[in-house]
């Protein structure tokens, strides 16, 4: 236990009021032996010995002439002294609290979480809700022309998948209307397999302008025919592995064209839109700057059971309400959950 500026007899008391902010004085210690302690170093000779052995700097005066130290300074380095090796103590006691203390909190969140349990964004469930009462309508863009909307849904299952994979490439750097108009005009002309192979790529070209890279896409397209025709009976691969290994297909491609065509759920699609909603919700543990790596951070903790659900459901909410430019925050539900918000709001 530690007081301040224990009393011994006038003088000494008047001196150490002055300066009782600077030092503390064990209490531990009885003030009669305190009393002599203080009245032993009374020797400037070995007041200055004290000083040297501490390694503090010894004043001037001390160093040159000892027999000018002054009772008052003689208190002040006792009292320096016995600081310097209380502090010592102290931050050995608090390391070892702190060591304590983090140890506990380690027990304790072992014993709470399981290992198979993962660690879960605060009130995720509660924004998620928010988001699909804000979608409700579903009448964002991606509802109504998304990569579903886009395959025939009269033809062969085999078909509807093919088309459904060429919809995803046309989709990057595009807009749904124009990826929408452009599948369109494909299907009009015949979007299959066989098709495709028998067609011209400056036609495949004309027909998909003005998407994004049309020229780059139109010989995608027609290499990829190429390939399924010659290796998967004209069928598109189930695997996000081999499907990232025909010409300009990309991981969230593969991902929502399994998940989709095949009707089997090996990932979350993320996208631009998805890949900045999750960031600016702070479902990642810290600021992703792919969405490849948003996607990982995702798939950590969200229930598979809503890995489909949530491509559609984050990039119509992007589409409509958490906008690159200028989110609609003021208006949202998770205005006062969702940090980005938070401080977008209260600008
Ligand atoms: S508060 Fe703003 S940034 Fe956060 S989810 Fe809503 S619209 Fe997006």
């Amino acid at each position: 236990m530690w007081i301040t500026t224990p009393m011994i007899n006038g003088r000494l008391q008047r001196k150490m009021v002055r300066s009782h902010t600077s030092y503390k004085f064990n209490c531990d210690m009885p003030p009669r032996a305190w009393k002599a302690n203080v009245m032993e170093m009374s020797s400037a000779k070995s007041a200055y010995f004290i000083s040297k052995q501490e390694g503090q700097p010894a004043s001037s005066n001390m160093a040159s002439s000892p027999k000018r130290q002054t009772r008052s300074n003689l208190i002040k380095q006792q009292a320096l002294k016995i600081k310097l090796e209380t502090d010592a103590n102290e931050s050995v006691e608090e390391k070892v609290k702190v060591k304590k203390a983090r140890k506990k909190v380690i027990v304790s969140v072992e014993e709470n979480v399981s290992k198979d349990e993962p660690i879960r964004p605060e009130n995720w469930e509660t924004v998620l809700k928010n988001i699909q009462i804000m979608r409700a309508k579903k009448d964002a863009p991606v509802d109504l022309m998304g990569a579903e909307q886009c395959a025939d849904a009269e033809s062969s299952q085999e078909v509807k998948r093919f088309q459904v994979l060429v919809s995803l490439m046309l989709s990057s750097q595009t807009k749904d209307q124009v990826t929408f108009a452009a599948m369109e005009k494909l299907r009009k002309h015949g979007l299959t397999v066989e098709n495709v192979l028998n067609t011209d790529e400056e036609v495949i070209a004309k027909l998909i302008h003005p998407v994004g890279f049309w020229k780059k896409k139109a010989s995608y397209i027609k290499k990829t025919a190429a390939i399924l025709a010659e290796h998967y009976y004209s069928d598109i691969p189930d695997t996000v592995e081999e499907l990232c290994k025909l010409p300009g297909v990309g991981q969230k491609m593969a991902v929502l064209t399994v998940n989709i065509g095949w009707d089997k759920t090996v990932g979350i699609g993320v996208d631009t839109h998805v890949h900045r909603i999750a960031n600016r919700l702070g479902w990642t543990r810290r600021p992703t700057k792919t969405p490849e790596n948003t996607q990982k951070e995702l798939e950590d903790w969200l229930p598979r059971s809503l890995w489909n659900e949530v491509n559609v459901l984050l990039v119509g909410f992007g589409q409509q309400h958490c906008t690159p430019v200028k989110p609609h925050c003021g208006t949202c539900l998770n205005k006062d959950l969702c940090p980005f918000g938070k401080s977008h709001v209260n600008r």
